[in-house]
């Protein structure tokens, strides 16, 4: 199954990097974003001056990103030490996918593909050997590098060489002599472990000076996180998965017997679900996970096992049925949610019982492990019962000052304000109703008595009669519905678990009679209206073109056997049904579309685009290139203010070592951040136009707006390149501020 995996690239490689390649001509050619996350060009620069480094960033961050494109700047090969198998296999997948040479030698490789893959490094052919640290260890392969180029020396979850980390590998130990045999190499670090001593730690061991440490921000912009108090947990847990139809998810329970009758319950709700937990066969497990990279399978319900060495970036909600035993294991999972980058939803279900569960389980253990288990557990309970900012919480444990006043994507932030009013009507209104119907039915059907519906169930039980028959036409189901989940969550309505009855309970008999207040909402906050983060726009993609989108990945992944994201990310599509490229350069523009991604795929989903707008008469909408949320926008500002001070283009490309069109697109962003131009003419110096053409170009954008170059391109009867049109577009833009 490896064969895919032995073909040569080397040719392909010499010609695409041979016009001298820059970290962010790389970046767009091959990766095909338009910027670097945070810290990750500071790193490049650092391990391209040959400085050993440590890089700090959470999941997610783009830490692979800061060793790849140095490997395909160095002339030499990089070797890349990973201690999981599956993980190393996903990589390289991915790398290949993308044109990269890359191979890994591990147990699981055949003989004959092992010598094959160890052919392809010595002559050259790779550049990214991907190896577990015992295999780096042998012989065998110590004689391979030595008679090679070896430039980088990047070990990949750094924290297992160190003993406070909770993943301690003795073998990670050993590197410290591997590094002492190629002392040419630089050596890069990479870890998901912010504590200060594991840092310290690697440091230390592997030699490296604090200076040239990197710590990101622990900061996930993109996950709404939400702690809940758990009533009934497998009714929410379905009323949370209502608004995730078709997405992949994880739901974290704390035994494998939850584990077991949940997967069974959401399979008989329809649900595609599989288990995994340590139970289960090996062989089983690994069906379970592979179904679910691979989105044949939609959710994982799982016990902390799973995880470690799940690289699959959609995963779109963490649903944590039961209560973490620390911060540290459940800020660690819930962040496999959204390594993309997309909005995705983390939801804690809290009850005071888990806690004393735990509990109960840390009673057993000995001193000393037992009151670090009790600290840990006491910061999580305080986390979950505090009203503080989720973002601020979190990252204030890990050491990170969180300024911000309002994070706007936490439950207590409050997204979505869920103001309280006076709901004491609709609450007397509807106990008064459970309390005449019997205290016999569910919420629904009580729903339906205050709606006045007709249905058969009203008219077998005769409910049509009673005196709260169509009393509640003033609100809707769904907030009636809202209204009585309050009621149960303040003890007012008690809810049998088996069939979900409802009764009064003898706080709401007190309520009724004394004509208490109550205070609630009528409407639900909207789950999918709360993920904000998203820019606004591509919160709106079209999702029927993104499922023929999804089907047609789908399609190529299942026959080249690697999972759909090894193709395009989730990303890459949402852009594409949002933005509905119709032409080359359109589709190079979404974020993921390298040259040889789009070579080899691109026609097939362009064609797919093109053949869904034809129906429909929908067309390519502008992105502009500050889309790309990983815009640090600093060096965008850097670029304006220079041009601004009197740089020239011609200056700005030599400076930063970028292309025309580069400094264009940061022009671009400047001038989108409500910044403009002081003068636009080295910008019109660049377009072969003359001024006559020139004005036409403006009076089109006059009478068609500058949003979209296509209406423009086609009123000039398609006369103009993009480039020149971009060029123009930008000096209007400036010009009519
Ligand atoms: P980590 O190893 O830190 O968890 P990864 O290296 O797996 O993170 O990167 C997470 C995701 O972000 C991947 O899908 C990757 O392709 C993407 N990514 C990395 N760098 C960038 C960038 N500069 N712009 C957009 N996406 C990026
Ligand atoms: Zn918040």
């Amino acid at each position: 199954m490896y064969n895919h995996l032995l073909c040569s690239f080397g040719g392909q490689a010499k010609e695409q990097y041979s016009i001298m390649p820059t970290p962010e001509s790389i970046l767009k050619t091959t990766f095909g974003y338009d910027t670097f996350k945070p810290l990750q060009r500071e790193i490049i620069d650092n391990v391209m001056a040959r400085r050993d480094t440590l890089v700090i960033m959470p999941t997610g961050g783009g830490k692979s990103l800061t060793y790849q494109v140095p490997a395909l700047l160095f002339d030499g090969l990089t070797v890349v030490v990973s201690p999981l198998i599956a993980l190393m296999k996903d990589q390289v997948e991915q790398l290949r996918a993308l044109g990269v040479p890359a191979v890994f030698l591990n147990s699981s490789l055949s003989p004959e593909e092992y010598q094959a893959n160890m052919d392809s490094v010595k002559s050259g052919q790779s550049k990214l050997l991907y190896v577990a640290p015992e295999t780096l260890l042998t012989p065998r392969i110590y004689a391979l590098l030595s008679s090679l180029k070896l430039d980088l020396l990047a070990i990949d979850e750094a924290h297992c060489i160190s003993e406070w980390g909770h993943d301690f590998r003795p073998e990670y130990r050993q590197l410290v002599d591997v590094r002492r045999k190629f002392p040419s190499a630089v050596c890069m670090a990479l870890t998901a472990t912010a504590t200060p001593r594991v840092r310290a730690d690697i440091e230390s061991t592997l030699g490296f000076t604090h200076k040239n440490e990197f710590l990101a921000s622990f900061n996930r912009e993109n996950l709404f996180i939400e702690v809940t108090p758990k009533q009934d947990a497998t009714a929410q847990t379905l009323k949370f998965l209502e608004n995730f139809k078709d997405q992949s998810g994880i739901i974290y329970c704390f035994s494998r017997k939850q584990v077991d009758e949940l997967a069974a319950t959401l399979a008989r709700y329809k649900y595609s679900v599989r288990p995994y937990h340590a139970g289960l066969d090996d062989g089983e497990r690994r069906r379970n996970q592979e179904a679910f990279i691979r989105d044949d399978a939609q959710i994982i319900v799982a016990t902390i096992a799973f995880g470690m060495g799940i690289n699959k970036p959609n995963v779109r909600f963490v649903i944590h049925f039961d209560l973490p035993k620390s911060i540290e294991s459940y800020y660690q999972e819930i962040g496999r949610a959204g390594r993309d980058g997309l909005p995705s939803h983390c939801l804690l279900l809290y009850s005071y019982g888990d806690a004393s569960k735990l509990r109960y389980f840390i009673d057993q253990k000995e001193e000393p492990e037992r009151s670090a288990s009790y600290q840990h557990l006491d910061a999580m309970t305080r986390y979950a019962e505090s009203s503080m900012c989720r973002r601020k919480s979190l990252l204030s444990y890990f050491g990170e000052n969180y300024s911000q006043e309002n994070c706007g994507t936490c439950d207590n932030c409050g997204a979505e304000p869920g103001a309280q009013t006076d709901i004491t009507i609709p609450a007397q209104k509807f106990l008064s109703c459970v309390k005449r119907s019997g205290e016999k039915f569910g919420a629904a059907h009580i729903v339906d008595i205050l709606l006045g519906s007709e249905n058969e169930k009203i008219q077998k039980y005769n409910h049509q009669s009673l005196s709260t028959y169509g009393i509640g036409k003033e609100l809707s189901k769904s907030q009636w519905m809202h209204i009585s989940r309050q009621l149960i969550e303040r003890g007012l309505l008690n809810q049998e678990p088996a069939y979900r009855v409802l009764s009064v309970t003898n706080k709401g008999l007190d309520m009724l009679k004394s004509r208490e207040q109550v205070f609630g909402q009528i409407n639900e906050a909207k789950r999918t209206a709360r993920l904000k983060s998203a820019a606004a726009e591509e919160a709106e993609y079209d999702t029927s073109l993104f499922a023929l989108l999804r089907t047609k990945r789908k399609e190529l992944a299942d026959s080249a056997g690697v999972p759909p994201y090894v193709i395009f990310s989730d990303k890459t599509l949402v852009q594409m049904a949002t933005y509905f490229p119709q032409t080359k350069e359109g589709l190079l523009n979404m974020s993921g579309m390298g040259r040889v991604k789009y070579e080899k795929y691109g026609e097939g989903f362009l064609s797919i685009i093109k053949e869904y707008g034809k129906d429909r008469k929908v067309e390519e909408k502008y992105k502009a290139p500050m889309r790309d949320k990983e815009d640090a926008g600093g060096r965008s500002t850097a670029v304006g203010n220079a041009y601004n001070a009197g740089e020239s283009i011609e200056a700005l490309t030599a400076r930063y070592g970028v292309a025309t069109d580069t400094i264009l697109n940061h022009l671009s962003r400047f001038v989108m951040a409500g910044n403009t131009l002081h003068s636009t003419e080295a910008l019109l110096s660049l377009s072969g136009l003359s001024p006559s053409q020139q004005q036409k170009v403006f009076a089109a954008f006059d009478e068609l707006g500058a949003e979209m170059l296509k209406p423009i391109h086609e009123k000039l009867n398609a006369a103009l390149n993009y480039d020149e049109l971009k060029i123009l577009r930008l000096c209007y833009l400036c010009n009519k501020k």
